[in-house]
């Protein structure tokens, strides 16, 4: 990428804060039913902003009113792998009375933008278009061939997606082996021996995988003043008391472990220290941490029976089962076991936990582009409890990673603004991640 641009021409930077607003001034909620249109309006608007600057963006949509839009970018070097630079355009749903601000202001408050999706994940998205119509204007070519998403459906599973879209038209992705998205590359800040607080970037290396199941218990249906071993509401509550009682094994694989082990080294803590301790210095991140040490099932739905005097027939649970990478067989035999003879466990949605590698080129760009904002600054490797689009990019063999780029004040509570009331993105921050992607892309 060459750096004579004619320096009248708006800069990514110049445009990224007002992006990120107009964006999130368009409701594009997803409550995960699929009822009716979520991100068409906000889809349409990419669309416009990427064609102003003369580019040919395509939208995919498996039912109406659920596009996705792709972008192919050609690189300098079309022999190279492509790398996929993805974002969702949906949003889950905000309660306007818990808020400080309407959640679909876009308000500009204390240096922050405000609303729904400032970190999850409109940030990302408006960085993104700001650098591809900077590249576009000044008609520059990125290295490699870049493959630009903005997905519908990412925070229901991506149904209507990106997990379709793989299946659908994997030829988007054609010779695409790296992706980046969520949820990653926000600054943390450590104590350490010395006194002197040391800012670390959580780069997101891998992901648990994700299988929600039901639980369908079975037995003999009859009068309730006659009891039966065989009760269906019996078995299932045994059930899901013996899986919620279950200690999973704990394991800390590649990541968590690497990771552990910088934390103790950044902040001097003795090894024995508790683990409670240690990762209460990550503040909210801490909690994708913490569950990202064994395998998880949760119990979420329970249903059964129709009458106080009658057994029924059939009782349900439902699941939220979180497992570690290479833990998915496992997983599911220990589920089976738990849930006993009466009961059958149905796995209603299943998606793949990711593990991409954690050295090479891309990592060694990520960290020089970080470096180059902030010298001194650590990258430490996680593992997220929860799940991406990479999850779905991950089938198509492309390794995803978490690195949305945001330098954040120590006191803000980034990890609980994920979903939750008051969401908003620090507009330094997002100017120093734009920074951050720009360089990253002109380089990797
Ligand atoms: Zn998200």
């Amino acid at each position: 990428m060459t750096e004579t641009i004619a320096t009248s021409m708006p800069g990514p930077e110049d445009e990224v804060v007002r992006l990120c607003q107009e964006l999130i001034r368009i409701d594009s909620t997803n409550d995960g039913t699929n009822s009716g249109p979520v991100e068409e309006k906000a889809a349409a608007w990419v669309v416009e902003r990427l064609r102003e600057v003369g580019l040919d963006p395509q939208t995919y949509e498996r039912v109406p009113g659920r596009p996705s839009v792709v972008l192919r970018l050609e690189g300098e070097d079309r022999t190279r792998p492509g790398l996929c630079l993805h974002g969702h355009l949906d949003v889950v749903p905000a309660n306007a009375a818990d808020w400080q601000v309407d959640p679909f202001s876009g308000e500009l408050r204390d240096g922050c933008i405000w609303g729904r999706g400032a970190v999850d994940m409109k940030d990302m998205d408006a960085m993104i278009l700001a650098i591809v119509r900077h590249l576009a204007r000044t008609g520059t070519k990125p290295p490699r061939d870049l493959v630009i998403a903005f997905f519908a459906d990412e925070e229901a599973a991506g149904t209507y997606g990106a997990q379709w879209l793989v299946q659908a038209h994997p030829e988007l992705f054609d010779g695409v082996t790296e992706a980046i998205s969520e949820v990653g590359g926000y600054s943390v800040t450590l104590p350490t021996p010395s006194g002197t607080p040391k800012r670390a970037y959580l780069l997101q290396t891998a992901e648990k995988g994700l299988m929600w199941v039901t639980l369908r218990a079975t037995g003999r249906a009859g009068h309730a003043s006659v009891p039966s071993a065989d009760n269906a509401i019996t078995h299932l509550a045994q059930a899901v008391a013996r899986i919620a009682a279950h200690p999973w094994p704990g394991e800390y694989i590649e990541p968590v472990s690497r990771l552990l082990a910088d934390l103790g080294r950044i902040t001097g803590l003795d090894p024995d220290t508790d683990l409670d301790t240690i990762l209460g210095h990550l503040g909210g991140a801490g909690g994708f941490v913490r569950a990202t040490l064994a395998d998880t099932a949760v119990p979420t739905v329970l249903s059964g029976g129709y009458k106080h005097n009658v057994i029924p027939q059939e009782a349900t649970a439902k699941l939220d089962g979180r497992f570690l990478p290479g833990h998915e067989e496992e997983f599911l035999t220990t589920l089976r076991q738990l849930a006993g003879e009466h009961v059958e466990v149905i796995i209603e949605t299943q998606a793949p936990a990711v593990s991409a590698p954690a050295t090479g080129s891309l990592i060694d760009a990520m960290a020089a582009a970080v470096h180059a904002e902030d010298p001194d600054a650590e990258i430490l490797q996680y593992c997220l409890s929860a799940g991406t689009d990479n999850k779905s990019l991950s089938v198509l063999g492309i390794a995803g990673y978490g690195f949305v780029p945001l330098r954040l004040p120590e006191d803000l509570d980034f990890g609980g603004m994920f979903h939750g009331i008051d969401e908003r993105v620090p507009v330094d921050a997002l100017l120093f991640g734009t920074r951050v992607l720009a360089r990253l892309i002109a380089t990797c």
